[in-house]
């Protein structure tokens, strides 16, 4: 209520406004600019609860209104946004270095058919992975290990060569029904039984199952016994400032290894984390959502802006069974363009 009022009476106190969504219901006055970082973020869409509005877009068109200014700032804009762009609704301001001129981070994917093929691999962790590991602890550097949020969406795998069925036609992953026991598009409703074996390769090695945060924690700590390995998502940030608990520890140096979901994409900045894990690219590529791809650009673009924030080149470490999916390819060589006009096409 008192911003509210500060606001309202355009006092002194409120001439800048630093807000969640609802800060765009405050009664503006003389309303000059707004400002919104990270403008990709699905989570400026609001569906529940009530009122349904997506933050961003409202606060085009409250600026509108009040004949304001508004600045969308993004490393990985979303593609509407771009299209705005392309259609001169929009002006753009690029910015080609990052700050301090840090170089992007070297990126390296990982076969994991290849790795499985070949037997290496203990549990869901590479040997090429496993040893940039042990080398940076070796260095005293930390690592940071991403991996996606899991029983969101259940489809079915194949273990052997990762391919997962799709619906013939919406172009999104099939979602797995554990009671009726079939895989099931949640776009139009195609269903089929759960198949027996892979439509690719055959292979009768299928999971619903997927992985989490908790299990690679799991792994690595028996991997590295001596390291101190901390864990960040849903669980584990619950509670008040239990974010922030995890990221001042790790800032301070009290773990060497911190397992993450999206939240450790969040623009975090760690001076001495120079490699990040990424466990597997693909369950956000299978994601049942038009989206999926541009999201998961989005996703692996962020997470790997995590690695090198100082002097040293940073290293990234991309897992997938997919190293040719055009995703994929352009993350590895940050081609934001050749995204947007694949997502358009
Ligand atoms: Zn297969
Ligand atoms: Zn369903
Ligand atoms: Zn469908």
């Amino acid at each position: 209520v008192e911003v509210w009022l500060q606001s309202l009476q355009k006092s002194e106190k409120a001439q800048i406004i630093i807000g969640a969504r609802s800060a765009l219901f405050l009664p503006f006055n003389d309303l000059g600019l707004i400002v919104i970082d990270e403008e990709h973020e699905q989570t400026f869409k609001q569906s529940d609860p009530a009122p349904r509005f997506h933050a961003r877009d409202s606060a085009v068109i409250l600026a509108h209104y009040h004949k304001a200014k508004v600045l969308l700032g993004s490393a990985t804009p979303s593609i509407e946004t771009y299209f705005n762009v392309q259609n001169r609704k929009y002006g753009i301001v690029e910015l080609t270095q990052r700050f301090s001129n840090v170089l992007m981070p070297e990126i390296e994917l990982i076969d994991l058919k290849d790795k499985y093929f070949r037997k290496k691999m203990q549990g869901h962790f590479s040997d090429v992975l496993i040893n940039h590991i042990a080398e940076a602890l070796a260095l005293g550097e930390q690592v940071i290990l991403f991996q996606n949020r899991r029983g969101y969406s259940p489809v079915l795998e194949c273990i052997t060569c990762g391919n997962v069925p799709e619906c013939p036609h919406c172009d999104v992953s099939l979602t797995y029904h554990k009671h009726k026991n079939q895989l099931r598009c949640h776009y139009c409703g195609y269903s089929i039984a759960k198949p027996t074996h892979c439509q690719v390769c055959s292979s009768i090695d299928l999971t619903t199952k997927g992985f989490g945060t908790e299990q690679i924690q799991q792994e690595v700590q028996a991997l590295f016994p001596s390291a101190k390995v901390g864990r960040m998502d849903q669980d584990t940030t619950r509670g008040k400032f239990g974010f922030e608990k995890i990221i001042d520890s790790f800032s301070n140096r009290e773990m060497d290894i911190l397992v993450g979901t999206q939240m450790i994409a969040k623009g975090l900045d760690f001076d001495n984390v120079n490699l990040v894990g990424i466990m597997n690219a693909d369950n956000m590529l299978y994601h049942p959502d038009f989206r999926a791809y541009e999201r998961s650009f989005q996703m692996l673009m962020q997470v790997a802006g995590r690695a090198g924030r100082s002097e040293k080149r940073g290293k990234v470490l991309i897992q997938t069974y997919n190293p040719n999916h055009n995703t994929i390819q352009q993350v590895t060589n940050n081609d934001y363009l050749g995204m947007y006009k694949e997502q358009l096409y």
